[in-house]
């Protein structure tokens, strides 16, 4: 803990966005143009430890109440081993998944800059945000606020969204074209304005 007035560095929404774009050009391109789900299962698997040199981990060891957890000193990014594999919760599991690489990439290089260990936890009843609320960080600088809009953007690209709401789809439709659940598109939806 080498510095403890260190705050993250501020992010836009808009900014994060793009971030999250540039991932999904460059592994998914083909959905930005048409709407499908991002493969956020194959990305960590596959690209997440080269991207960040965090390794992900599908652990029996976590606490049943923690789903997710991403730990900057040790490099390791646990997820709960029973979500991976239950059929029933693949949208949870994907959402779970988005957001602790939001940490990974947006996160961990920061603290691993100036020598600092973090652990984010992503349990149960966390909404996330809230667990800063009554922090006076400002949203833009809260990290669990960053990793959910990093989430977001990763399963939910604004441009194939605003496709769908022109053709008219429902939101149950928009929501399983993308793999997630309702709740978590209606929140997507809200960050961008669009409800
Ligand atoms: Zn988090």
């Amino acid at each position: 803990m080498s510095n403890p007035n260190f705050s993250f560095k501020p992010m836009s929404g808009k900014k994060i966005d793009q971030l999250a774009t540039a991932y999904i050009s460059f592994y998914q391109p083909e959905i930005l143009k048409k709407p499908a789900p991002f493969d956020v299962h194959r990305f960590v698997d596959t690209k997440l430890e080269d991207l960040t040199g965090v390794v992900p981990v599908y652990s029996r060891e976590l606490p049943p109440e923690i789903y997710g957890l991403t730990d900057s000193s040790e490099n390791r990014l646990e997820i709960q081993e029973a979500l991976a594999e239950d059929p029933f919760q693949e949208k949870f599991f994907r959402s779970t998944l988005a957001h602790e690489s939001g940490h990974c990439i947006i996160h961990v290089p920061q603290l691993r800059k100036i020598n600092r260990g973090q652990v984010f936890r992503q349990g149960k009843e966390e909404g996330g945000v809230q667990l800063y609320r009554k922090d006076d960080i400002p949203l833009y600088c809260n990290p669990e606020w960053q990793a959910f809009r990093f989430a977001g953007a990763l399963l939910v690209p604004e441009g194939p969204l605003r496709m769908m709401l022109a053709d008219g789809a429902s939101n149950f439709e928009i929501a399983n074209t993308f793999n997630i659940h309702q709740p978590f598109l209606r929140s997507r939806m809200k960050a961008l304005k669009l409800i």
